[in-house]
């Protein structure tokens, strides 16, 4: 299967653009920075996607399946790095927030829209992790998901319900047997057509955020169905519509009763916004990365294109931003880390909630600088960069949706007003 339909950009250029050089460039960003452990994980995560580009003949061509590839990804620990998973007898020796950005970093060279869709399944796991209360049915979905053996999803949104995700529509009706009867509609759901686990979110009373509910769902049971929405700018990921018909869910899979799924809800954005900014840097850097080859190479006018002003400004003002935000959510990565450490897994609620508005920073930001980046080093490629040769084009369309997901941009400058005003009272 070829990689392309046609070829547009010639065989000595394309031989440059490699995933082996494109880790060779971002590698020269970082190694100043980053501790020889940080660097050396990166560089464990890179060689195994090399390693295992090649074996399978991956060509990211059109066609491709990109979650047949998670069970191979999990299977070395690569769904997510966020957690040690001690409960589960599986121990990292790099985990947190500084590994899970290598892997997202690794990950995404080799293919952005792979890397979103395994970052819905950490969605799942994320939730799964703080409340499985060592119970055995949620320890298995956790180990399906943390081995990549199962997809995840995470279900928020509903037809009705976007931006406004405390006042849900799906109604959890808790039964005397302490289960959960789940009737309602969610959609734009990432992976959920594909999942094995689903963790949802409901109210006993729709439209009550105080009695909200949170809770784990085995696809495979009565009344779940699920369609496919497609988006023609993720093409390769499956989005779901999904619809719950009188669905029961046993008590052991009730993560949040009648009244904790506010909470529950809240406590996983930090994360949530914190692993989208991370995906949304490293989808900046797959662009710089393949820009930087080709406008080295490329020719106009007698010489490389980036020795016009117009290309290489451009390409210099992206490499300066994109530098920057790497930086700023690496130092954020860290402390983070250090704080899980030294609160033995669990941040207080004072220092999560002052997380909350970085969070916001970071995804905001973030978002912004993915969309622009992506568009940006396509144009300084021309042709060459919209066509179906390289990853550019899965990078212009998936940069494209990253200030929708994980609460739109107006969402976080909503909260960050909110957050600017909260401080204002401090004073
Ligand atoms: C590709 C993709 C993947 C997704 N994956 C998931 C997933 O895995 N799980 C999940 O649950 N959801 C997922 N979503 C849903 C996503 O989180 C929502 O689309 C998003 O929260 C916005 O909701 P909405 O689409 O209903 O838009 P609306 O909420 O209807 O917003 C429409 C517009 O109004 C603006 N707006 C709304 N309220 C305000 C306000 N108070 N102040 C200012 N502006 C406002 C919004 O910013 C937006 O511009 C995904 C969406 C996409 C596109």
């Amino acid at each position: 299967m070829p990689m392309y339909q046609d070829k547009a950009i010639k065989d000595e250029i394309m031989e440059k653009m490699i995933l082996k050089n494109r880790y060779a460039f971002f590698n020269n960003n970082l190694t100043a920075v980053l501790s020889p452990e940080q660097f050396n994980f990166l560089r464990k995560v890179q060689r195994f996607c090399l390693r295992y580009q090649k074996k399978n003949n991956i060509q990211h061509s059109m066609d491709e399946d990109i979650y047949k590839w998670i069970p191979d990804f999990g299977a070395e620990g690569y769904v997510t790095r966020s957690h040690q998973m001690d409960e589960l007898d599986i121990h990292y020796e790099e985990h947190g927030a500084v590994a899970e950005m290598m892997r997202v970093f690794a990950c995404d060279q080799f293919d952005t829209q792979f890397t979103m869709a395994m970052g819905a399944t950490i969605l799942a796991i994320n939730p799964i992790k703080v409340h499985h209360e060592g119970i055995p049915e949620r320890l298995d979905a956790l180990r399906d998901l943390i081995t990549g053996k199962a997809c995840g999803a995470i279900l928020i949104t509903e037809p009705e319900r976007g931006s406004d995700a405390v006042h849900q529509l799906t109604v959890t009706e808790p039964q005397e047997d302490g289960s959960l009867i789940v009737n309602g509609e969610k959609i734009y759901n990432t992976n959920a057509p594909k999942a094995k686990w689903v963790v949802g979110y409901g109210s006993a009373v729709a439209n009550e955020g105080n009695k909200m509910t949170q809770y784990l769902v085995n696809t495979s049971w009565d009344g779940w169905k699920s369609e496919r929405v497609f988006i023609p700018w993720t093409p390769k990921i499956w989005i779901g519509h999904n619809y719950f018909t009188n669905l029961r869910v046993p008590p052991e899979y009730v993560l949040g009763g009648v009244g904790k799924g506010r909470e529950h809800m809240f406590e996983g954005l930090v994360p949530e916004r914190l692993g989208i900014a991370i995906g949304n840097v490293a989808q900046a850097w797959t662009a710089l990365s393949h820009a930087f080859l080709y406008i080295n190479m490329r020719k106009q006018f007698g010489q490389e294109i980036l020795k016009f002003q117009g290309v290489g400004f451009t390409f210099v003002d992206m490499w300066a931003r994109t530098t920057n935000l790497t930086l700023g959510l690496l130092k954020f990565c860290e402390e983070y880390d250090k704080k899980m450490e030294k609160f033995g897994g669990e941040i207080p609620r004072n220092i999560s909630q002052a997380m909350i508005a970085s969070a916001s920073h970071f995804k905001l930001e973030a978002a912004r600088l993915t969309e622009r980046t992506c568009y940006e080093m396509a144009n300084l490629m021309g042709g060459a960069g919209v066509c179906d040769n390289t990853l550019m084009w899965d990078l212009v369309g998936i940069s494209r949706i990253q200030e929708v997901v994980g609460g739109t941009r107006q969402i976080q400058q909503y909260i960050l007003s909110m957050a600017t005003h909260q401080l204002w009272k401090m004073i």
